[in-house]
């Protein structure tokens, strides 16, 4: 029996008893308070921030900053999404960049929101926010910690991680870069953990693919984020085109224009299926004062997806991008091939 497969059927088992013994859904949307079908997702921004925490990982903490004082800040423009019909909100902050599950749950509780949170390390900045055993931690040691999370829970929380968040810095990959990507994938065939890693242009984009594919993922268990980075939409094309999620996910009013084009492009090619918008917008800054200036999240509901209207994106084209495409990309499943 090979690892993978060995890895994959440990998976199944796991989620076949945690199914049988809850009545679980097979293939959950795991969000801070436990998981759910995803058709209960609804209206979802698939790509924000709630807090993040820039400073170098010898120095992150929980002591850096006060959960109150971060919850009474966020609380207000969760609110407001709510209000203009979000219904769930995925926290792109990995740990060790300022991932505060539990700051989450108690807002997901104030909200009504489904908020989900990740497992996984960020390794672009320049590899300041990566704790040194990822330098010594073998590939597999590596996806053991992340896949330990998705089992057990984050720290003692109780709470699970929804989707497994890496970073790499643009360019070729650096050796540390491919390490994390590998990891991830071994974790995702343990999990079934949707794998988004923050890319930007495609060159790495590219070489990930090659990754995934030499480690035996379906490259639909892959979203490429930031891929507004790469102006050669073709490149968008063929990522989608090979079962690849394409996530535009920067959308602010002063590039509403050419996040239209990127998503008029994908309709043309007929490719809005593997699409995903959202709008990186938040936070509250750890060491400003009050958080520092907050970018809400209401921009897209309440003024681009008009804008998508007037230039001829059906209802239903809507509800695929902010309801359908996140609910498939982020179900909890594991998606061999490669
Ligand atoms: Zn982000």
């Amino acid at each position: 029996m090979t690892r993978r497969h060995f890895l994959t059927l440990t998976a199944c088992s796991i989620l076949i008893s945690r199914c049988t013994s809850q009545s679980l859904p097979a293939h959950p949307i795991i969000t801070v308070k436990g998981p759910i079908d995803p058709s209960k997702l609804g209206t979802t921004l698939s790509h924000e921030h709630i807090m993040v925490d820039f400073a170098a990982v010898d120095l992150a903490s929980p002591y850096r900053y006060n959960a109150a004082d971060v919850f009474n800040r966020v609380l207000p423009f969760l609110r407001e999404i709510k209000q203009s019909g979000c219904d769930a909100f995925f926290d792109f902050t990995p740990d060790y960049l300022g991932r505060d599950p539990g700051i989450l749950r108690r807002l997901s509780d104030a909200t009504g929101l489904h908020i989900i949170t990740n497992t996984g390390y960020y390794g672009a900045r320049e590899d300041v926010h990566l704790p040194p055993h990822v330098m010594t931690d073998s590939v597999d040691q590596l996806a053991g910690r992340w896949i330990m999370e998705f089992e057990e829970g984050i720290g003692d929380t109780g709470i699970r991680p929804g989707f497994i968040k890496i970073g790499t810095d643009p360019g070729s990959l650096s050796e540390v870069d491919a390490k994390l990507v590998r990891a991830a994938a071994r974790a995702h065939l343990a999990t079934g953990l949707t794998i988004a890693v923050h890319t930007g242009p495609a060159e790495g984009a590219f070489e990930q693919m090659a990754i995934l594919g030499e480690e035996g993922v379906d490259l639909s268990a892959w979203i490429w984020v930031h891929a507004q980075g790469e102006r050669e939409t073709q490149r968008h094309v063929e990522a989608a085109q090979r079962g690849a999620w394409v996530a535009f996910d920067g959308i602010k009013p002063l590039q509403e224009e050419m996040y239209l084009e990127l998503l008029a492009n994908m309709k043309e090619n007929g490719l809005l299926n593997r699409v995903l918008i959202s709008q990186d917008a938040g936070w509250y800054t750890v060491g400003e004062e009050n958080g520092g200036g907050f970018r809400g999240y209401r921009y897209l509901l309440d003024t681009f997806v008009p804008a998508l209207q007037s230039i001829g994106f059906t209802e239903d084209e809507i509800k695929m991008l902010l309801e359908r495409n996140p609910a498939a990309a982020f179900a909890v499943r594991i998606r061999a091939g490669g």
